[in-house]
C-alpha cells in the first residue's frame, strides 16, 4: 500500500530500534517512506529494523543520537539530510520510565526522565521545523501515554513529561498549522514492549484488569495510528490526542 507522496516525504522515527518505535519504522516504510531509524545504545537493534526495510523494497538508516542532547540533535538531522534528504514525517517516539513514589524518587530519575521524554521532543521538532516550514508540509507525531492524560501512582516523572508533551504538541500545531504541518499526540495504554516487560506480575494484573479489551495492545496497533497521522488523508487532523490504549482510560 505504498503512497506515491511518501515516497519523498523522508521519516525519522526516535527510538525507533525497538518496541513501538520499531513498528512505527516499519509501517511508515511499508506506506513508503524513506526511515531514519534513531536508537541511543542500541545500534545492532537499529540495524535489524534497517534490513527488514531494506528486505520489503524501503530505504531506511541507521542513526544513532541522544536525543536529549542538542548537539548529537544537530548531528542527527544532519546525518538523515544527507543519507536521506530532509525530514518531513517526525516521530518523537524516544522514551524511558524511572518508576518510584514522589517521596522516594531521586531528582536525578525526575531530570532524566523529562530530558529524554519531552526536552528531545522539543530539540527534535524544532530541527525538523526548518525545513517543513520550506516545504510548507509535515507531519510531527508525539508518543506521550495514558499516564500523561490521567496520571499514575508511581509515575510522577513519567507522567509529568508526556503531559508536557501534550501541551507543547497542541502549543506546536497552533503555531505551524498555517504553513500545512500538523502536530498530533498518540497516548497509548500498555503495550507489550521491554518497557512493560520489566513490570512486576502484580502490576501487570492489576493494569490488565482495567483494559475493557481484556488484553494488552501490540506496538503494531500504535503504528497503524502513527502510519494513519503521518498520511495524507490525516492532513485536517491537528493538535489531537488519540489514546490507542484498549479502553484503559474510559
Ligand atoms: P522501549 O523501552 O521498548 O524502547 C525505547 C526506545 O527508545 C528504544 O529504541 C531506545 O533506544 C530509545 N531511547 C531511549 N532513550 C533514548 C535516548 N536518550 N535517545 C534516543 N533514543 C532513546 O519503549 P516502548 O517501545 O515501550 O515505548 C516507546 C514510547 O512509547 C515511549 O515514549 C514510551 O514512553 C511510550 N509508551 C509506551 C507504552 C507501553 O506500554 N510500552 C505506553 C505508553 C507510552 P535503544 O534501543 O538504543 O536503547
Amino acid at each position: 500500500m505504498s503512497d506515491p507522496d511518501a515516497t519523498s516525504r523522508v521519516a525519522l522515527v526516535t527510538g525507533g530500534s525497538r518496541g513501538i518505535g520499531r513498528a512505527v519504522c516499519l509501517e511508515l516504510a511499508r506506506r513508503g517512506h524513506p526511515v531514519a531509524v534513531n536508537y541511543a545504545t542500541r545500534a545492532d537493534a537499529a540495524e535489524e529494523v534497517v534490513a527488514e526495510i531494506e528486505e520489503m523494497g524501503g530505504k531506511a538508516m541507521a542513526v544513532g543520537a541522544d536525543v536529549a542532547d542538542e548537539d548529537q540533535v544537530t548531528e542527527m538531522f544532519d546525518a538523515v539530510a544527507e543519507g536521506l534528504g530532509q525530514v518531513a514525517v517526525l516521530v518523537n517516539n524516544a522514551g524511558i520510565n524511572r518508576d518510584n513514589l514522589l517521596l522516594r524518587m531521586p531528582t536525578e530519575d525526575f531530570d532524566a526522565v523529562i530530558a529524554t521524554n519531552l526536552r528531545s521532543a522539543y530539540l527534535c521538532t524544532k530541527a525538523a521545523l526548518r525545513s517543513m516550514l520550506r516545504a510548507r508540509w509535515g507531519r510531527v507525531i508525539c508518543m506521550a501515554s495514558v499516564a500523561g492524560v490521567a496520571g499514575n501512582p508511581g509515575q510522577a516523572n513519567y507522567a509529568a513529561s508526556k503531559a508536557g508533551l501534550i501541551g507543547f504538541a497542541k502549543t506546536v500545531a497552533k503555531e505551524v498549522g498555517s504553513r500545512g504541518i500538523t502536530v498530533n499526540v498518540i497516548a497509548p495504554g500498555f503495550i507489550e514492549t521491554d518497557m512493560t516487560d520489566a513490570l512486576s506480575d502484580d502490576v501487570k494484573a492489576a493494569s490488565l484488569q482495567a483494559v475493557a479489551l481484556g488484553r494488552f495492545g501490540r506496538p503494531e496497533e500504535v503504528a497503524a495510528l502513527a502510519g494513519f497521522l503521518a498520511s495524507e488523508e490525516a492532513s485536517y487532523i491537528t493538535g489531537q490526542v488519540v489514546m490507542v490504549d484498549g479502553g484503559l482510560a474510559i
